[in-house]
This record gives C-alpha cells, structure tokens and sequence, in this order.
C-alpha cells in the first residue's frame, strides 16, 4: 500500500531521507531529482536511489524511446501547422506584420508544448512495468509555499521520512523550554 506523506517544508528548505533507496531500501548511493509543476511554479526534490533503482529509472523501453520521439516530431508539426494558419487567417485582421508574426508565434508554442506533453505522458505510460516500479516509489505529487505532498510506495520509507520532517517535534522542544522558563 502506498503512503502519503505531508511534510512542512518552504521552498528552499531541505527535505531529510534516511541513507536507503526508496525503491528498495538497500542503502542509497544515488539522487534522482522529481520536479512537480504547477502553473508557473514548480518545486524539485532529491530522493535517494541505489544504483540499481537508478539505472531501472532511467531505463527507457524500446516502446517508450519511439513515443517520445514522437511526440517532438507531433510538437513541432502542430506549432508549423498553428503558426503557419494563425498567420495567415489573421492576416486580414492585423495587417501588420510585426503584431500578427509574434501572435501567431504564441499561440504556436503553446500549441506545441501542450501536444508534447500530452504525448510524453502517453510515452511514460509505454514504460517497463519495473521502470514503472521504480518512478512510483516516491512521487512529488503537490506543493504549497510551506508544505509538500509526497507519496511513497513503501509505508516504511514513509513512515521514517515523516519521522525525520516532523516540524512538531521541534516545535515540542521550543514549546517545553518556553514553559521551563515561565516555571
Ligand atoms: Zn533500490
């Protein structure tokens, strides 16, 4: 069963892990860096991996290297194709070149971007099932300015990178010395 994990941790603070690898467990001699995105903002994390994990995660199936490659062609294609279209059809709207070309351009790159990573998704689906494995171990599945979301495929690595995060128990600490004190 996966476990999922909220740790209080502002953008630039470090996340602590234990020394092992979070597929497997064995001890960790590797650092694979998750990004998770939203809107203009993303957040990276570090997770330990042994060098077998790693090599499994950046592994890529025979499949998978045909999707992506792909997917840049499809991407291309459909910024071509919108920008060549958009240009043309507002040609009678905004004659002017030097305001249509950058609009056109625009709405080309997102266009493009969107079709590639509708695709690259696809593509990551078309892993090897022990690929797959390896990427869902630890996941970055949300943010906010003070808090972060993980998920983790392995309840006990769970359990300790929640144990090593714990904010209250440095908040426990402060909070007992303040009474000491009043006392
Ligand atoms: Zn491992």
């Amino acid at each position: 069963m996966s476990q999922q994990v909220r740790l209080r941790v502002r953008p630039g603070e470090k996340v602590r892990f234990p020394g092992r690898c979070v597929a497997c467990g064995r001890p960790a001699t590797e650092r694979q860096t998750l990004t998770k995105r939203r809107g203009q903002v993303s957040r990276r994390l570090d997770v330990p991996l042994c060098a077998d994990c790693a090599r499994q995660w950046s592994r890529r199936s025979g499949e998978e290297e045909q999707l992506r490659h792909a997917a840049r062609i499809a991407a291309v294609a459909v910024a071509l194709l919108l920008f060549t279209l958009i240009a043309v059809s507002l040609s009678g709207l905004l004659p002017i070149g030097w305001v249509r070309l950058p609009v056109a351009a625009g709405i080309a790159l997102v266009g493009g971007w969107l079709t590639l990573s509708a695709l690259q998704r696809r593509a990551e689906a078309a892993a090897l099932p022990e690929t797959r494995a390896v990427r869902e171990a630890a996941r970055l599945d949300d943010f906010t300015w003070r808090d972060m979301t993980l998920t983790f495929a392995n309840e006990e690595i769970a359990a300790s990178v929640r144990a090593m995060n714990e904010p209250e128990s440095a908040d426990g600490r402060a909070l007992s010395a303040a009474v000491d004190e009043a006392s």
